[in-house]
């Protein structure tokens, strides 16, 4: 009988024609070359067991199947925390939030807004950014490690599209006008806008990375998803509705916020630590030209979610108001500029919502707005009769 400890010999079989299979590499032209050069003769080097310092976030050339040795810890880490993080949308009970929205009485009109606003955005960027992963990054990233944090990623962006669905259900909403929010309402038409071209970019069949310029390219995507994306365009929406919460309002979507918050929160540090892994293995890359770049895109950035704050808040409201976001708005943007090491826009903004930070740090077992429904059940019922 075989077992794992036993050494199993890979060896091509003399006189059977079989080649050793390595394993699948990404599709990258120097993958491609490589193959193809030793594919006739299994030589040594084709065999060779895969070695930490063989490993690349992008452009690798060992087996993507093969998790360990491991290199990138951070990444596996980080698989890990979001897997010990998990939760669904159903655990929340939202019955207090649909006695307040039927109630005439219960929210302004400013509120119904924020609300309704907010889905319009939410209930399509999650499933734009589970597209970009699955379809995108995920072929382009060669470290098995971050492969499998991507694909925990890829089923919370399902999740938080869940958490929209089951908020636009619970509250009896009109779906067809939250769903088409993204291409009826300006201020959220424009954020998509923007992030389009750059998902297509890693979504493209014939995107190749490899050369300088796709290797640029690549990052530039990455940048805009973890920086701008994940990183600052969830950020008026989240604020409000937490801000609502912090008010006793709408507790249920609030606590559902609150678990994307998280998760959002660990996307962006990924994201960034990739990025910053890739800054390390392939400095060219990162030209003061390219810096510049990023700082442009940071700009429209910081104009476009303002434009979306002065959309859903046209007036004060639950103590907020559009001018606290702009120096909000400046804030985030300086941090992700410090994050990936580049020069902030903005110096000296401050945070006006340092409430903000501590919603991030949010353990599962801490219920903020003590609203968990406790006869939830994580199991299928089963049974095996
Ligand atoms: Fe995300």
């Amino acid at each position: 009988m075989l077992n794992f400890e036993d050494e199993v010999a890979v060896s091509p079989i003399p006189g059977l024609g079989m080649q050793a299979v390595r394993g699948f590499m990404p599709a990258s032209p120097a993958n491609v070359g490589t193959r193809q050069q030793q594919a006739p003769a299994a030589g040594a080097e084709e065999l060779r067991r895969i070695r930490v310092e063989d490993k690349r976030i992008i452009n690798g050339r060992t087996d993507v199947n093969q998790l360990v040795p491991f290199k990138y810890k951070w990444a596996w880490e980080k698989y890990l925390s979001a897997c010990a993080n998990h939760w669904m949308p159903q655990e929340i009970n939202m019955s207090r939030d649909i006695a307040t929205w039927k109630d005439p009485n219960g929210l302004t009109e400013d509120e119904r807004r924020i609300i309704t606003r907010n889905l319009g955005f939410f209930v399509t960027a999650d499933s734009l950014a589970a597209n970009n992963i699955v379809l995108g990054t995920y072929r382009h990233i060669s470290a098995p490690e971050c492969r499998q944090y991507l694909l925990r990623q890829a089923f919370e962006e399902a999740i938080h599209t869940h958490a929209y669905q089951y908020i636009v259900e619970s509250l009896g909403l009109d779906e067809g006008e939250v769903f088409n929010a993204y291409h009826e309402i300006r201020s959220i038409r424009d954020k998509d806008e923007f992030l389009i071209p750059f998902i297509d970019t890693l979504t493209n069949p014939a995107f190749k990375t490899g050369a300088p310029e796709a290797d640029q390219q690549l990052l530039k995507s990455l940048i805009v998803f973890a920086c701008i994306m994940e990183g600052l365009f969830f950020y008026v929406g989240f604020t409000q509705i937490l801000a609502m919460g912090r008010q006793n309002k709408m507790t249920g979507a609030a606590e559902q916020y609150q678990y994307i918050l998280r998760d959002e929160s660990m996307h962006c540090n990924f994201g960034i630590d990739l990025i910053n892994q890739i800054k390390m293995e392939n400095p060219h890359l990162w030209t003061a030209a390219f810096r510049d770049e990023i700082q442009g895109y940071m700009k429209t950035a910081v104009e476009l979610e303002y434009r979306y704050a002065e959309d859903t808040m046209p007036r004060g409201v639950l103590g907020l108001n559009a001018p606290m976001f702009k120096e909000y708005l400046r804030y985030i943007a300086n941090r992700r500029c410090q994050q990936i090491g580049v020069e902030q826009l903005y110096p000296g903004a401050s945070n006006p919502f340092p409430w903000m930070s501590e919603m991030t740090d949010l353990k599962k077992e801490r219920n903020f707005f003590e609203t968990r429904v406790i006869e939830y059940q994580t199991g299928g019922a089963l049974s095996w009769e």
